[in-house]
């Protein structure tokens, strides 16, 4: 059976840290494509002082030469909050027949179980966890319970069922995340070599002024 990985994220700025994660899902899960798809309201976090069409727009740009990863701006268009579990929902109607894997990082996958309806995720996905530095692969006790005895290191697993089954993903961690790369920029430093070239070289001063504003509202 095919297998589609699904990744999504504020994506604010997409970086090479999140395209290491779908290159190497993808070849080691097996993967015919991965979506990515930028969050229009995430549920957790303010929204990026970036909007959503140009996060997408970077995407593009960083994917344009992989035929594999595919850009979806199904939350943008959706508007509203961004639950993965409609995300998955709309996704289950548009590939029947194929098994779904959610890629996440392993701080995401700390607080799963605050995310909306999140057991019926485990019904229309399988999970794959990828290790991030400074998050160790944990469980909340809630989401042991529900994905006891649903955990594989099997690829071929993935592919025999549509969906619920949980599997850790290893490959050398990349030290990258949005928030450094935004405190880089703050400080009027490079971050070529984080941010794809592609994109980088389009950004603009008004994009960087809002990746600012983001750190500033978070707090980090
Ligand atoms: P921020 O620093 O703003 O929180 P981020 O770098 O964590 O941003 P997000 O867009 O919030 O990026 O993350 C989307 C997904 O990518 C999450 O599942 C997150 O765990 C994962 N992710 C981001 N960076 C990495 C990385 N370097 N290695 C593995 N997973 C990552």
């Amino acid at each position: 059976m095919r297998a589609i990985g699904v990744f999504g994220g504020a994506f604010a700025p997409f970086h090479n840290g999140h395209l290491r994660v779908a290159i190497e899902a993808r070849e080691r899960l097996d993967l015919t494509q991965v979506r990515l798809i930028p969050t229009a309201h995430a549920a957790h976090r303010p929204d990026s002082r970036v909007s959503p069409q140009r996060r997408l727009e970077w995407l593009r740009a960083a994917v344009r030469r992989e035929k594999a990863l595919v850009p979806d701006d199904r939350e943008i268009l959706r508007d509203g909050v961004s639950y993965t579990v409609d995300t998955l929902e709309e996704l289950r109607r548009d590939f029947p027949r194929a098994a779904l894997v959610l890629l996440m990082g392993a701080d995401a996958f700390e607080h799963f179980h605050t995310w909306n309806r999140w057991q019926q995720i485990v019904e229309l996905a399988h999970i794959a966890v990828i290790a991030r530095p400074g998050s160790a692969l944990q469980l909340s006790a809630e989401t042991r319970e529900v994905l006891e005895g649903r955990r594989t290191d099997s690829v071929a697993a993935l592919h025999e069922q549509t969906a619920g089954l949980w599997l850790p993903l290893e490959f050398p961690p990349l030290d990258i995340s949005a928030t450094r790369i935004r405190r880089l920029l703050a400080q009027q430093r490079s971050v070529r070599g984080l941010v794809p070239d592609a994109i980088l070289n389009t950004m603009t001063a008004a994009d960087i002024a809002a990746l600012t504003q983001d750190n500033d509202a978070t707090k980090h």
